[in-house]
C-alpha cells in the first residue's frame, strides 16, 4: 500500500516537499463490518490548500504526518459489511492511499454504467453541487440577467456558466488563457470571455461586454479580478463568494480595495458559500444535474492525470491553471 502524508505545512505555494510517500507491505485485514477499498480516481481541489494550513476554518486542518484526504472513487475489493459487495464502486472522503479499510460510513455507492466513474468527483459530485447550489441559492438567477463567472474554465466555473445559460442568462467568463476562453464559448456556450492574463483593463472589458451591468457574480478567485467585476455590478446584484484561489497561497493579508461603496450604492448582496451547508438540497440539485447531462444540455471537461505518485503535482498544478474543467488523478 502506498500512502501520501502531509509532511509539513506549505508556506506560500505548495510544493512536493510538503508531502511524504510511504510504502507498506503488510496486507490489510478486513474486520467485521468493514470493507477493503482500492482507489480508482482521486480528486484534487483548491480547498485542500486551506486544510494544509493550520488556520481555523470550517473544516479542521489536516494533521501532520497523517494521510491527506479528498474525494475518492474506490472499488470494493472485499467486504464484511452487508451494505457493500465486492466489485461495487463507492465515492466519499478517503485518504490518499492506494488501498484502505473503511467501515463504509459516509460512502455512497456509484454506478459506472450510469455515468463515467470520474464524474462522481466532478459534475455529479461536489463540483456540480457547488455550481448548482451556489448559483441558485445565493445567485437567484433570472432569465435575461447578466452573470460573470471567474475561474470560468475550471471545474465549478464551467458548470456554473452552463447552468446559467440553461436558465436563460447572458454569461461572461474570466479565465487565464485564450485556449480556455475559446473552450468557454465553443464547448460550454458562454457568450463572451476575458483572458485576465492578457487583458489590459479587466474593468473596461467587463464594461464593454456587460453594458447594462452585472447582475450576478460567481466568484471563484477573489483578488483584483473580483474587484474589477464589483466595479460593474447592477442594483440588487448578488455576489456568490465560492472561493478565492488567487489569495490561497498569500502569506500576508492582501491589501484591500474598497468595494463596499459599490455594494452600498447598488444594494447588492455578497455572501460566502460552503456547499456542505446545503446538504438537504443535494438530491434536488443532483436530479437537475443528472437530468441535464442525460438530455445533453450540460457537458463537462476533465483533466486526467495518471498515477498515484502524481497526486501532489496534480494538486499543485491547480494553482498554475494547468487544468481545464475538473482535475482528477486516475490511479
Ligand atoms: P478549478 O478547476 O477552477 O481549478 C482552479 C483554477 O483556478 C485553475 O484552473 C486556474 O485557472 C485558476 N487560478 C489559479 N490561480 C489563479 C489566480 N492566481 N488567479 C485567478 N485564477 C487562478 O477548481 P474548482 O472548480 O475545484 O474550484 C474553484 C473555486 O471554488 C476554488 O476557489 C475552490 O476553493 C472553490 N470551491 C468552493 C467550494 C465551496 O463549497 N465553497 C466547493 C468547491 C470549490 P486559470 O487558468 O483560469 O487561472
Amino acid at each position: 500500500t502506498k500512502t501520501i502524508l502531509l509532511n509539513n505545512r506549505p508556506q506560500g505555494k505548495p510544493t512536493v516537499s510538503n508531502f511524504e510517500f510511504v510504502n507498506e507491505d503488510a496486507e490489510l485485514k478486513v474486520g467485521e463490518g468493514e470493507i477493503l477499498l482500492e482507489a480508482a480516481y482521486v480528486s484534487v481541489d483548491p480547498y485542500l490548500r486551506g486544510r494544509m494550513s493550520d488556520a481555523k476554518s470550517y473544516v479542521p486542518p489536516f494533521e501532520l504526518n497523517k494521510p491527506v484526504q479528498s474525494g475518492v472513487v474506490a472499488k470494493v475489493m472485499a467486504s464484511k459489511n452487508k451494505n457493500f459487495s465486492e466489485g461495487d464502486y463507492v465515492s466519499g472522503l478517503l485518504s490518499w492511499k492506494t488501498q484502505q479499510i473503511s467501515n463504509g460510513e459516509g460512502l455512497l455507492k456509484v454506478d459506472g454504467n450510469k455515468a463515467p466513474l470520474s464524474t462522481y468527483l466532478g459534475v455529479l459530485g461536489m463540483t456540480g453541487l457547488t455550481a448548482y447550489l451556489g448559483l441558485n441559492e445565493i445567485g437567484k438567477p433570472k432569465a435575461g440577467e447578466t452573470i460573470v463567472v471567474s475561474g470560468a474554465a475550471g471545474a465549478v466555473g464551467s458548470i456554473v456558466g452552463q447552468i446559467a445559460k440553461i436558465l436563460g442568462l447572458r454569461v461572461i467568463g474570466i479565465a487565464g488563457t485564450d485556449e480556455k476562453i475559446n473552450m468557454l464559448k465553443s464547448k460550454f456556450g458562454f457568450d463572451a470571455g476575458i483572458n485576465y492574463n492578457t487583458s489590459k483593463d479587466i474593468n473596461a472589458d467587463i464594461k464593454a461586454l456587460a453594458p447594462n451591468g452585472v447582475d450576478i457574480y460567481f466568484d471563484n478567485v477573489g483578488g483584483p479580478i473580483s474587484d474589477a467585476v464589483l466595479f460593474n455590478i447592477n442594483r440588487f446584484a448578488r455576489i456568490i463568494i465560492c472561493g478565492a484561489i488567487s489569495v490561497y497561497n498569500e502569506t500576508e493579508l492582501p491589501k484591500s480595495v474598497s468595494v463596499q461603496p459599490f455594494l452600498v450604492k447598488n444594494s447588492a448582496l455578497m455572501q460566502g458559500f460552503i456547499v456542505s451547508n446545503y446538504a438537504e438540497k443535494f438530491p434536488e440539485a443532483m436530479k437537475h444535474l443528472s437530468g441535464w447531462l442525460a438530455e445533453g444540455k450540460l457537458t463537462y471537461s476533465e483533466t486526467i492525470v495518471e498515477g498515484f505518485d502524481n497526486i501532489p503535482n496534480a494538486f499543485i498544478d491547480l494553482f498554475e491553471g494547468k487544468n481545464k474543467g475538473k482535475m482528477i488523478v486516475k490511479i
